[in-house]
């Protein structure tokens, strides 16, 4: 089975392929050609993971999934939440927006967390929605080169080490993105061939 993942974000790109079986092959946006910013102006996962999908399966007649995640804290009322990316201003800027999560979480002492992803599936035009999450803590300081986006500091529940500390395959098991696919993974399964 061929399918498209509608991202323009290699990370979560090279993420995913880790994660499913040989017989799903996934396909980039770059190999079915589509260049396009994905619109994202839904104001929750959910709707903005199913606007990204249902663009490109509209746009190129294919099927495709999307997903779009938020970092969810505790202290600040579920923020930054569906707004992680701009969290900072209107260009994804990753260590901008750490910067202001931590100054944000500077006199707090609750530094509970939660990572939400939701995929979004058209499938021969059907829509299906798979969640994954991962609860944990904001760090104090950055910790570790590795992942991508909040990963330097956030520390996800009974691990000593964050996102960024550990192994893609680790996170990957334990993470929310990977939650998210077994789900996709387990329903794309049971399809008849
Ligand atoms: P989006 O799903 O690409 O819209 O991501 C929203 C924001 O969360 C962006 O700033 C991403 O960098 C960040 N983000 C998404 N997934 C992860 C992750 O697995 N780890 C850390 N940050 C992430």
């Amino acid at each position: 089975m061929k399918i498209v993942f509608a991202t323009n974000n290699p990370n979560k790109l090279s993420e995913i392929k880790d994660l499913v079986p040989a017989s799903i092959e996934i396909l980039s946006l770059k190999e079915i050609e589509c260049f396009d910013e994905l619109p994202e102006t839904r104001d929750t996962l959910e709707g903005n993971a199913l606007q990204k999908a249902e663009y490109v399966s509209e746009k190129f007649g294919i099927s495709c999934f999307s997903d779009d995640t938020g970092l969810l804290v505790d202290a600040l009322n579920g923020e930054p939440g569906v707004y992680s990316a701009r969290y900072a201003g209107p260009h994804n800027d990753s260590e901008k927006n750490m910067d202001k999560l931590l100054l944000n979480l500077n006199d707090k002492t609750n530094r509970k967390a939660e990572f939400k992803t939701v995929i979004a599936l058209i499938l021969n035009g059907e829509k299906h929605l798979f969640e994954g999450n991962v609860k944990g803590e904001i760090t104090t300081q950055r910790q570790g080169n590795g992942g991508f986006g909040y990963d330097p500091i956030f520390k996800p529940e009974g691990r000593n080490e964050t996102f960024a500390e550990m192994r893609k395959e680790d996170k990957g098991e334990i993470g929310h993105r990977g939650r998210a696919v077994k789900k996709l993974i387990a329903f794309l399964s049971k399809l008849p061939d």
